[in-house]
C-alpha cells in the first residue's frame, strides 16, 4: 500500500517521504481499532479508506498548497480532511473543532499515537469564539453548502479562505449559497472538480474579502430555521 500511496500522492504534486508513509499506516491501524468500538467510517477496507479519505482530503491541495497556514477543520469527525494534511504538510497549524465527545478522544488518541500537534475543541462551531481568525476554514461531509458557509466562513480571516469539499450536487449547494457568501463577508475564487472513484467530487474556494459582522454565526436553530 504504501508504494501505490507514494505514487498517487506524486500525481498531485505531493511527495512523502518513509516517515510519513508510516504515519498514514498506523492512522489506518488505528482508526481500524477504534472503529470496533465506536463509529468512525463506514469505510474499512484499507484501499478504499487511502483513496476515499486519506487521498480525497490531500486533493485539497489541488485548489490550495499548503505551508504553515492556520487551518480549522469544522467536523472533522476522524480527522478528514486536516490529520492527512497535517502528515503531508506538517508545519500547518491545525485546529479541529467537533461536536461528537468521542470522535475528539478518538483524535486525542490518535495525535498522542502519532505525535502529532493539533488544537483538539469539542464543541458546535456556531459557538466558537475565534472569528476572523484563521488563514484557511475547511469542512467535508458536514451539512450543505448554505449552512455550512455560516458554520465556516465566520472564521476565517480577511484575506484567507474557507474551502469546502463538496460531491456532485455542489452546484446547485453553491446557487443556494450566493447570500450567505455575500452576507458573511466571501467572494467565489475558484471552484475546481475531479473525480474520484468514478465519483464526482469539488472543491470549492471561498475568499474572505469583509469581517464577517459580530451576529454571525448564529445559533443552530435559526442558521437551520432561517438559512441566510
Ligand atoms: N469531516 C469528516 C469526514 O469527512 O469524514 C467527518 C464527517 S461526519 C459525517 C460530520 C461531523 O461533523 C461529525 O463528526 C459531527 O459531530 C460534526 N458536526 C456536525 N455539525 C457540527 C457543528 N455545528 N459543529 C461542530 N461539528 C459538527
Amino acid at each position: 500500500m504504501k508504494i501505490y500511496f507514494k505514487e498517487l500522492a506524486e500525481e498531485i504534486g505531493i511527495n512523502l517521504d518513509d516517515h510519513q508513509l508510516e504515519l498514514f499506516k498506523r492512522y489506518y491501524e488505528h482508526l481500524i481499532e477504534w472503529n470496533n468500538k465506536i463509529n468512525l467510517t463506514a469505510i474499512t477496507e484499507e484501499k478504499e479508506v487511502y483513496i476515499k479519505h486519506f487521498f480525497d482530503s490531500l486533493c485539497f491541495s489541488k485548489i490550495k498548497m499548503l505551508n504553515d497556514e492556520s487551518l480549522l477543520d469544522v467536523g472533522s469527525g476522524a480527522g478528514f480532511p486536516s490529520i492527512p494534511l497535517l502528515i503531508a504538510f506538517p508545519n500547518l497549524k491545525i485546529t479541529i473543532i467537533d461536536a461528537q465527545r468521542k470522535r475528539i478522544h478518538f483524535l486525542e488518541s490518535l495525535i498522542a499515537e502519532l505525535d502529532l500537534q493539533v488544537k483538539l475543541i469539542h464543541g458546535r462551531a456556531e459557538e466558537f469564539l475565534f472569528k476572523n481568525h484563521f488563514d484557511v476554514v475547511t469542512a467535508r461531509a458536514v451539512s450543505n453548502m448554505q449552512l455550512l458557509t455560516e458554520l465556516c466562513l465566520p472564521f476565517a480571516r480577511v484575506g484567507g479562505d474557507f474551502i469546502a469539499l463538496k460531491g456532485p450536487k455542489y452546484k446547485e449547494e453553491l446557487d443556494q449559497s450566493m447570500n450567505a457568501i455575500k452576507i458573511l463577508g466571501g467572494t467565489i475564487d475558484k471552484v475546481i472538480t475531479y473525480e474520484l472513484n468514478q465519483q464526482s467530487r469539488a472543491l470549492i474556494d471561498i475568499k474572505k474579502i469583509e469581517k464577517t459582522k459580530s451576529i454571525y454565526p448564529r445559533k443552530y436553530s435559526q442558521i437551520k430555521k432561517n438559512p441566510l
